[in-house]
């Protein structure tokens, strides 16, 4: 088969085509890879013979959704990139309380979609983020605590394998592979269409934060996040360090959704935790909630994170925390921004067995983050992060697949170890032989088959 004989109904492009770089343009302005071929797919024909056409020619496959992996896993450089994002559509069914989405579809769809009944699921904190990289690894959101992971709310998935072959999993079809598919990443095929379980979640939600000053913050969250433990479902509790210009801040507080009211009640806890310098209770609607993020974690910039789960967090990690990987709490202008979001709840009530997400159990998912424009800064920004990440190490329990960044994931297995418990990664590297025997879906987390 060449090229010319395989019809689209999306487009296929090559190098020079309009259009072509703002395809192969990603949310991290240090990815510049150079795709051979870019099939903008229409629907699941096109995704099969995309994937047929790539493996004819022997070309890697990248997959995307909406972009957003740090390492830029969606790009592959000479490679075939099947480019998802014409394939954006959510449907809701009030009624059955189903939301059918394409694998190509971004958070706000889902979000809008959804929100016009009412219903909610599970979803990221930024809008533009893709429903498809950020569920296939577990997929955390303000609503995890009441109702899941996004991976715990997925009903169904539809696949297209390295075969080129449609496959559907579900529970009771291919339940493997629906187990492989809830965290494993996309080691297994492209999704071509998730299937989501919705909740009356309203509309309505609060969000506190509340500014202390970092050097006076240890006892501060150590009270914070014993009160974490005791906090209803309908609160994800939040902290973040950064620097400002009176000296670093540490912000903590909550994100309530469900009635504003009833989140108000936690607020005298909050305030009694210590002497903030600030503080801001807003009620945004759940949609305008769901894009508060949008601008800080917009696109364009060079970006680098490195991210841990804890199971506790005691005194010592709150300094490391407040350190930020710095000597001192404002030793360099490059210290990254550190941040802690609540995992519980829901989250814990999935039985540990039931899919390839690891790390049920967490306390709090732990990120260090940043981001600058000049490339000269491209080595400190990043060692700054990684101290960061250093100096949490001991803490940790794991990490979040989606969090593993490009360096993490090239030191061996050390990277995919982390993600996933042994006897885990031993099953999805059973049900990988299975359905991807020749690794053709390796520019990802990648699960390498048994040989
Ligand atoms: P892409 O780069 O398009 O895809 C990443 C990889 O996922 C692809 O390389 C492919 O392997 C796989 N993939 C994507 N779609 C498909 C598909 N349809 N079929 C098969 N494989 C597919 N994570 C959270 O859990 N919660 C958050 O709140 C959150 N917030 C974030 C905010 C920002 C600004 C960013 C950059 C990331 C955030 N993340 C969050 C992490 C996020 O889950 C990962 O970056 C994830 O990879 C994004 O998915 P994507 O579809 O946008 O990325």
């Amino acid at each position: 088969m060449t090229t010319t004989a395989t019809r689209f109904d999306g487009r296929l492009l090559t190098p020079g085509d309009p259009g072509y770089d703002t395809a192969r343009t990603v949310w991290n302005a240090m990815i510049d890879r150079r795709p051979r071929l870019i099939v903008q797919a229409a629907g699941v024909a096109d995704v099969v013979a995309a994937v047929r056409l790539a493996r004819d020619l022997d070309l890697e496959i990248g997959v995307r959704c909406g972009g957003h992996n740090a390492a830029g896993f969606a790009v592959p450089e000479d490679g075939l990139m099947i480019d998802l994002t014409r394939m954006g559509g959510v449907r809701v069914d009030p009624v059955r309380r189903r939301a059918r989405v394409q694998g190509g579809a971004l958070l706000g769809a889902l979000d809008r979609a959804s929100q016009a009944y009412g219903l909610a699921t599970t979803a990221g904190n930024v809008s533009h983020t893709g429903v498809g990289g950020l569920t296939l690894g577990g997929g955390m959101g303000w609503l995890a605590r009441q109702y899941g992971l996004a991976c715990d709310n997925v009903v169904s998935y539809t696949l297209v394998t390295a075969e080129g072959e449609v496959v559907k999993a579900g529970r009771a079809e291919n339940p493997d592979l629906f187990w492989g598919l809830r965290g494993g990443g996309g080691n297994f095929g492209v999704v071509t269409e998730f299937e989501f379980a919705l909740h009356h979640a309203g509309t309505r939600t609060l969000v506190a934060e509340f500014d202390f000053r970092a050097e006076d913050a240890v006892p501060v969250i150590e009270r914070w996040r014993d009160l974490n433990a005791v906090a209803p479902r309908q609160a994800t509790f939040t902290a973040e360090v950064g620097g400002g210009p009176r000296g670093p801040i540490a912000t903590l507080g909550f994100v309530w959704v469900g009635d504003p009211e009833q989140g108000a009640r936690l607020l005298p806890a909050i305030r009694a935790l210590g002497r903030p310098v600030a503080s801001r209770v807003t009620t945004p609607s759940y949609l305008e909630l769901q894009r508060r993020n949008d601008s800080t974690g917009g696109h364009a910039y060079r970006r680098y994170a490195k991210g841990h789960y804890l199971r506790s967090f005691p005194a010592s990690a709150i300094e490391a925390f407040l350190l930020r990987g710095g000597a001192d709490l404002s030793d360099s202008p490059y210290l990254p921004g550190v941040d802690l979001q609540a995992h519980g709840g829901a989250i814990d009530d999935v039985p540990q067995a039931d899919a390839a997400f690891s790390h049920r159990g967490t306390m709090f998912e732990f990120g260090a983050g940043c981001r600058w424009s000049d490339a000269a800064e491209d080595a400190a920004r990043m060692e700054a992060a990684r101290a960061a990440g250093a100096a949490l190490e001991p803490y940790a329990s794991g990490v979040y697949v989606n969090m593993l960044a490009a360096d993490e994931l090239a030191e061996g297995r050390r990277g995919v170890r982390r993600a996933y418990t042994a006897g885990k990664l031993a099953r999805l590297t059973a049900v990988k032989t299975a359905y991807d025997p020749e690794n053709v879906f390796h520019l990802n987390q990648n699960i390498r088959p048994a040989r």
